[in-house]
């Protein structure tokens, strides 16, 4: 019995020394946000994924999910954060839901989180997984994300997890004047986050690193069996 208490007392610990050394990787490589970093140090990245990954769950890759999914890499994640500079009292739209983990660290960074993923079972183990950390900020929808959600617009901040042709248009309506949307879009071939921000009569957009993430699939993306889809079909991708 005690032994097996301190077994798993020094598993918790080890998985902390790894997120003590994920995070400070971030930091070397660029990454300035302090409430990104706080927040990456806090939250378990590993619960997020099946138990056969746990070992890898620190490396700055991106790892499988299922249903053809990834979830996304550390510092990809940390970049698209870090762009969409929330403040506390702020709300968040997140498009491609996957594992849930980028959504519990929003949850930490502003006042609440509405998260839209299509396929069924990754919202709904997003959904558990984000129950049993007993995060009450955030929720998750199953449905076509290019809709956005407009039930709670306008939102501060919009961040896009999957590549896109281009914004789609319901996200720039349900964007607050002042707004970000980070996003990862597929022009000429060049995969690329972009940050666009809404200000009163016009858009500015900038070209924030280059990338490789899943297609987002849907009525205002690419459709399915698109084969312009992801711009790059090969390689890795977050
Ligand atoms: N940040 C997530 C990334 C998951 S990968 C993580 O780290 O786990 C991108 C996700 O976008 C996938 O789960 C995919 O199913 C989802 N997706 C693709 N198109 C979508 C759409 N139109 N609406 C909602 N989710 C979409």
């Amino acid at each position: 019995m005690s032994h097996h208490r301190t077994a798993r007392r020094s598993e918790h610990g080890d998985y902390q020394v790894r997120r003590e050394k994920m995070v400070q990787g971030l930091a070397d490589a660029g990454i300035k946000d302090r409430r990104v970093l706080a927040a990456m140090r806090a939250l378990p990245r590993h619960v997020f994924l099946a138990e056969p990954l746990w070992p890898k769950a620190h490396h700055d890759v991106t790892l499988p999910i299922g249903f053809k999914q990834t979830m996304t890499q550390p510092l990809t994640t940390a970049l698209m954060l870090e762009a969409l500079a929330l403040r506390e009292n702020e709300k968040v739209l997140e498009i491609g839901t996957g594992s849930g983990y980028q959504t519990a660290l929003l949850a930490s960074l502003c006042a609440a989180v509405f998260s839209v993923e299509r396929i069924a079972e990754l919202a709904r183990e997003a959904q558990g997984r984000i129950r049993e950390l007993s995060i009450r900020n955030a929720s998750i929808k199953h449905f076509d994300g290019t809709y956005g959600w407009s039930e709670f617009a306008p939102y501060d901040g919009i961040v896009v997890s999957a590549t896109a042709p281009s914004v789609p248009a319901p996200l720039l309506e349900q964007l607050a004047t002042g707004g970000r949307i980070v996003i990862p879009m597929s022009r000429n071939g060049l995969e690329q986050i972009c940050v666009v921000t809404k200000t009163r009569g016009s858009l500015e957009t900038v070209a924030l690193a280059l990338c490789s993430f899943v297609p987002l699939l849907g009525r205002y993306a690419y459709a399915e069996g698109d084969s312009e889809a992801g711009g790059a079909r090969s390689g890795k991708r977050s």
